[in-house]
């Protein structure tokens, strides 16, 4: 991909309860590189309980990453989708199941999205800790559209679990 082109700051989310979830995303970390996604940096693995999962689901591991993306939105979904499908998560999949890697789109520049397949920000971004405190080592002052509150203003904002 050229490099020259105008690139937008993106944020994706990482999940995992399956498999060995460092190494997943250290492979979902480099596929997307290989998409194109440039300055790419990765948060630090949070261990989350699971949430509007079924009863016995294991503990996820979660991360953030943020970098710069060449394209479109809807290119860096199909990106996420496919290197979801190369780390093993079945193409068709309950959001209440275990899963090998899920992988989001948080945030794309100050952009908002609203399409039946894309919604941008990630509908749950602001709801979620395992979204938010990645998301806040690396980019606490990113602002959420459509309100703009930071990133660090919207983890602090949580209520207490
Ligand atoms: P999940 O099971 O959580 O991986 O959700 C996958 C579904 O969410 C797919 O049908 C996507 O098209 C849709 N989706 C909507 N908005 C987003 C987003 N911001 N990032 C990733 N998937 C999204």
């Amino acid at each position: 991909m050229n490099s020259s082109k105008a690139t937008v700051p993106v944020a994706l989310g990482l999940g995992a309860n399956l498999g060995d979830p460092a190494a997943t995303f250290a492979t979902a970390r480099r596929l997307l590189v290989a998409g194109g996604l440039q300055q790419e940096r990765l948060a630090a693995i949070i261990r989350t309980a699971p949430v509007d999962c079924v009863p016995g689901t294991p503990d996820f591991c979660n991360s953030a990453l943020v970098g710069d993306w060449p394209g479109t939105a809807r290119e860096l979904l199909v990106l996420c989708q496919d290197i979801e499908r190369q780390c093993g998560r079945p193409a068709r999949h309950s959001q209440r199941e275990s899963r090998l890697l899920d992988l989001d789109i948080l945030l794309f520049g100050e952009l908002c999205i609203a399409e039946p397949d894309l919604v941008v920000p990630h509908p749950r971004l602001r709801a979620r800790y395992f979204a938010l405190a990645p998301l806040a080592e690396l980019a606490g002052s990113w602002r959420i559209p459509p309100d703009l509150i930071s990133v660090a203003d919207a983890l602090a904002a949580l209520p207490a679990t």
